[in-house]
């Protein structure tokens, strides 16, 4: 979320601090982390991301929101990187990265962040086994926009995403996925699991009719790296349930 010349991150999966250069975006100008659950796809480059910005050209206080034990990961995270810390500050006369990143640990939904650009709500979502996890919407002077997380379809994320301009969303194509899980041995409690914690193509197109909202964009795609789901098929599985904008998200689409 770029807002005038803020950056908010939601969710740090592998090779985040690199999309937002090759996306033309300032590292310093990260303001807010927010992190939806702690499964590796979300959170594996969150300590990445704040180090590589303080190593670049962050001067300004970082807020980082997330379930439990973000606090924690962030202490470990910044001692682990310890001897680099030490030596950017004596070095380079740096600010100690512990006092410009302040984490917060969410447990519950709710208004999480405001600041003179942006109000920040979350809900909790159903993302078994992790709980909580959580979905953030943005509203700005011009825009809402609602970031669903990982999550089945979740009637708490449809009272967030209410009236919400952009609803972006996970979405799963089942059929793909039963003809990939068929040969395990465990197939129907597979499936179970996957239909139990995330939403399918047919499923987000009702949430984001239920929700009101004007356009969806569709990302986290299950199965991902299928070369038969092109847009074309994502398209047809949804827009039979949805009557509003359909965006095919895809690595550094600008909404
Ligand atoms: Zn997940
Ligand atoms: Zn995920």
């Amino acid at each position: 979320m770029v807002v005038g010349d803020a950056v908010y991150v939601v969710d740090c999966g592998n090779g985040v601090a690199r999309q937002l250069a090759l996306a033309g975006l300032r590292l310093g100008a990260l303001r807010g982390v927010f992190v939806t659950h702690h499964h590796s796809d979300h959170n594996a480059d969150y300590g990445n991301l704040l180090l590589l910005a303080w190593a670049a050209d962050l001067r300004s206080p970082v807020g980082t929101w997330g379930p439990p034990p973000l606090k924690r990961m962030t202490r470990q995270f910044l001692r682990m990187n310890d001897v680099d810390i030490r030596t950017r500050i004596a070095d380079e006369g740096r600010a100690d990265p512990a006092t410009l990143i302040r984490a917060h640990e969410l447990r519950a939904g709710g208004e999480v962040m405001r600041d003179e650009r942006v109000r920040v709500r979350a809900a909790v979502v159903e993302h078994p086994p992790l709980r909580p996890a959580f979905a953030y919407r943005f509203d700005s002077a011009d825009r809402s926009v609602v970031f669903s997380g990982d999550t089945r379809p979740s009637a708490a994320l449809i009272e967030l995403a209410r009236g919400a301009d952009v609803l972006v969303h996970e979405v799963m194509y089942l059929p793909a996925l039963e003809k990939l899980i068929a040969s395990e041995p465990q197939a129907a409690r597979l499936r179970q699991h996957l239909l139990d914690s995330h939403t399918t193509a047919e499923q987000v197109g009702r949430v984001a009719s239920e929700a009101g909202v004007k356009t969806l964009v569709l990302n986290h795609f299950v199965p991902g790296g299928d070369a038969a789901l092109t847009d074309a098929v994502w398209r047809a599985a949804v827009a039979p349930h949805f009557k509003g904008e359909l965006v095919i998200g895809r690595d550094l689409l600008e909404v």
